[in-house]
This record gives C-alpha cells, sequence and structure tokens, in this order.
C-alpha cells in the first residue's frame, strides 16, 4: 500500500509523522502525477486559498478525482476539508465536490479563533481530542454522508465512502486513532488500484 500526504503548504510535516509513527512510509506530493501511485491520501490543513492558488500550476483537480475514481481513499482536515467539499462558503471558492457538504470557512468567528475541544467519537473507539485552527463548519450534509465525530452535537469528522474530512487537526493532538483509522480504510479500498489502472 501507497499513502502520501499532499506537501504543497500547510501543516503536511506533521501528518508525516504521524502516518510514520503508524507503520507507513508516506510520500511528501508535490507534482500531479504522483498521484497516481497512490493508495491514500492526506489534504492537510493550512490555508485553502493558498492551496488553490498553489494548484493553479498543474492539472490538480483532475488527477485527485481520477485517483478518487479508481478506489483512491482521501482525508482531509481543515483546508483539506475545504478543499474536498462540494461547496464552500465564507467566501465561496472552487472545490473538489468530492464530498457531499457545504463547508463554511473560518465559521467559529473572531473571538473563539482557535480552541481545544473533546470530540465525541465513538467510530473511532471513544472520545478524541480535537485542536481547532480558524476553522471551518460543515453547515450541510448530504444523506450518505456519515458522521464519525461531533463538537457539541455537531459533525466535525465526517465520511463519504472512500473520502473523510475533519474540521479540526488530529496531526496537533498526540493521538493517532484517526491517522491508524484512515490507513486502514486506505488499506480496504485502495490495495492494488494504482496497479489495476496501470493495466
Ligand atoms: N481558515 C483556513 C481556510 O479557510 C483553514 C484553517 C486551517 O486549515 N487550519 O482555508
Amino acid at each position: 500500500m501507497r499513502v502520501g500526504v499532499l506537501a504543497l503548504q500547510g501543516d503536511f510535516a506533521a501528518h508525516a509523522a504521524a502516518l510514520t509513527r503508524c507503520g507507513a512510509d508516506p510520500l511528501e506530493i508535490r507534482r500531479s502525477a504522483q498521484l497516481d501511485r497512490l493508495d491514500g491520501l492526506v489534504l492537510p490543513g493550512g490555508e485553502s486559498t493558498t492551496l488553490l492558488n498553489l494548484m493553479g500550476d498543474e492539472p490538480w483537480f483532475e488527477a485527485l478525482r481520477r485517483m478518487h475514481a479508481r478506489g483512491g481513499c482521501l482525508l482531509g482536515t481543515c483546508a483539506g476539508a475545504i478543499l474536498l467539499a462540494r461547496e464552500v462558503r465564507g467566501p465561496s471558492q472552487r472545490s473538489l465536490g468530492l464530498l457531499d457538504a457545504v463547508v463554511e470557512r473560518n465559521a467559529y468567528g473572531r473571538q473563539v479563533d482557535s480552541f481545544e475541544a473533546t470530540l465525541d467519537a465513538p467510530a473511532l473507539g471513544g472520545p478524541l481530542h480535537g485542536v481547532f485552527i480558524r476553522a471551518p463548519r460543515f453547515r450541510a450534509l448530504g444523506t450518505r454522508v456519515e458522521v464519525l465525530a461531533r463538537h457539541d452535537g455537531e459533525p466535525v469528522l465526517v465520511r463519504e465512502g472512500r473520502v473523510s474530512a475533519g474540521t479540526f487537526h488530529p496531526e496537533l493532538a498526540g493521538d493517532d486513532r484517526l491517522h491508524r483509522w484512515f490507513l486502514e480504510q486506505a488499506e480496504e479500498s485502495g490495495v492494488g488500484a494504482w496497479r489495476a489502472a496501470a493495466g
């Protein structure tokens, strides 16, 4: 199995370290063509507008959609979740539409710009520590979207098939359960996908 972390901008090194602690050997992905050989990709937090600008240089959207269509697994956190959504508000911007969700950027307001909280995450085996940094909020979810974790009753980690997205930073929490879960997902859904695609 091969997994990678989108390494154009943001918190990619901390995600790579978490995946490494879970026993993976993640690749730092800087060129869109590298996606053709991956079973799983983490899209880190950072600044989604900057990320979009940097993605303008290469056919990233096509490559990410292709990776998803042939069975690849994607996990977006914070800015990465914004990128995966069907619709982005606050303000509106381009997104991949691989997750049937409406996401609002910087949605906790200035006073609570950043905070930490204990999340209710039975799907991951119990409470999870969440670090929220200028975090977005899910404003609407499609019927096929499952909620994996909540904060104050509100969804903060969701999944639709092979696409998962969290509004917080799991890589900063000192708890690798989400990364371990993601590797299991990638293993189940993606094994050999790129080999099959490569013929
Ligand atoms: N506020 C950022 C954005 O809108 C996301 C913040 C983050 O990734 N920590 O893209």
